[in-house]
């Protein structure tokens, strides 16, 4: 590689690396036609960068030149940046380079917006049609789609990827009219819509066709920064819980707020990235997606923001008494689920094990049940109901949160619930 080529690598990778939504799981595109590389349905191999950063495909911007001025954005037209630009067949090449060196397993392209979003749309649909079209290559990629693009060119691009995604950014209109004044909640959410359609659509014709090529067969994905404007979680979770009644729509991302761009007075003044706040959301949002949780029992009017000390499953339980304890030889599945310290796989475990035996607290420890968390809300065979008091509730709040406030008396603690019970 020239050093021409590896100026524009650096440049344009390290202006990629602030999009996170760049997940490869679900694509099962197999090798065909003596082609290279394929994407299993395990997805490809992540790996993160010290700050957490997806680095895992080759992540890279086809320009970081850019029209718009977004203020969160590195890239924005008004900051003084190095500035490059790939042409499609050079970062096809590139990307079949890396392949075959084994760097990477497939590709995540973005870009900054150069004359109009269809033009943009269009050079980056150039570079997946060079690479499946010409050289044949099956791996996983990634595409970001840019807001405003024209539904025609949206599907043509989904014919070609694995992945799409259209970033909100912003999770209200209002905000991000003042941070994004190019852009609007238009423009994102009918690229959005557009692919949820198609991907219907291709169901219905696979079902008649077998051989119809796949449309975004791993779904589309969409990032929400955080922290850079004063929506609450509750307004950002309902925002996500409203993207998940579509079935294409696999991840939201959340990005705590990078100040990259300091100077600008209409961003907050933050020290440090929020991840706790990341964090939390993330857990928040597993349990929308798989604790069967409705968005209103994670935050509300009361608790309109994410308790930052314990994960959201655990303040939920500690919020509400009443539904505990659970009994794990006797209670639904549904019910176990809810167990701060009991996952998916443990609450299945659970229901197929007490066909065979009345299970007790070492047969949860086996089961993979966190008993330090769980021993609070649960009862077996070898404990008598009990019931969760609100005093005991702030002493499981201290002693489970993060860092633990109590660590040292937790024996103690243990022990006087034991007792209340
Ligand atoms: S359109 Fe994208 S690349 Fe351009 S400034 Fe906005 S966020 Fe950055």
């Amino acid at each position: 590689m020239n050093e021409k080529m590896i100026t524009k690598l650096e440049i344009l990778a390290e202006s990629a690396k602030y999009d996170i939504s760049c997940s490869s799981s679900g694509a099962s595109r197999g090798n065909k036609d003596k082609g290279i590389g394929s994407a299993h349905k395990s997805g490809i191999c992540h790996t993160f960068t010290a700050d957490g950063r997806c680095v895992s495909l080759l992540k890279i911007m086809l320009t970081n030149y850019c029209m718009f001025d977004c203020a969160y954005c590195i890239n924005r037209q008004s900051n003084d940046i190095p500035r490059a630009g790939f042409t499609p067949l050079e970062l096809a090449d590139l990307t079949i380079e890396f392949y075959r060196r084994n760097y990477i397993e497939g590709l995540f392209i973005s870009s900054g917006i150069v004359r109009s979003p269809d033009h943009t749309m269009e050079r980056m649909i150039r570079v997946v049609t060079i690479l499946r079209n010409e050289y044949g290559f099956n791996g996983y990629i990634h595409m970001k789609a840019i807001p405003g693009a024209s539904n025609e060119l949206i599907n043509q691009a989904g014919l070609l990827v694995d992945r799409m995604s259209v970033n909100l950014e912003i999770p209200t209109e209002e905000n991000l009219k003042i941070l994004a004044p190019d852009k609007d909640h238009q423009s994102i959410y009918q690229p959005m819509r557009q692919i949820h359609q198609n991907m219907l659509e291709n169901i219905e014709d696979r079902k008649k066709f077998r051989t119809a090529p796949k449309f975004v067969p791993a779904g589309q994905s969409t990032q929400v920064i955080i922290g850079a404007t004063d929506e609450s979680d509750k307004q950002i979770l309902q925002l996500t819980a409203k993207l998940y009644k579509r079935p294409s729509m696999k991840r939201v991302y959340y990005s705590g707020f990078i100040p990259v761009n300091s100077y600008d007075k209409r961003l907050p003044v933050v020290q440090d990235v929020p991840r706790v706040r990341e964090n939390r959301l993330y857990q928040a949002d597993w349990l929308l997606r798989f604790y069967d949780f409705n968005v209103d029992e994670i935050v509300n009017d009361q608790y309109p923001d994410l308790d930052l000390s314990v994960d959201p499953k655990l303040a939920w339980a500690i919020r509400n008494p009443q539904f505990f304890p659970i009994d794990v030889n006797r209670d639904s599945y549904q019910k176990i689920l809810r167990v701060p310290g009991i996952g998916v796989k443990s609450a299945k475990l659970i229901v197929m094990a007490r066909r065979h035996r009345k299970l007790t607290f070492d047969a949860l420890k086996r089961i993979g049940v966190v008993l330090k968390r769980a021993k609070f809300f649960v009862v077996c065979h070898e404990m008598r109901k009990f019931k969760l008091l609100d005093s005991s509730a702030e002493y499981i709040r201290l002693s489970l949160q993060d860092p633990p406030l109590l660590e040292d008396k937790q024996d103690n603690i243990s022990q006087q619930l034991v007792m209340e019970w």
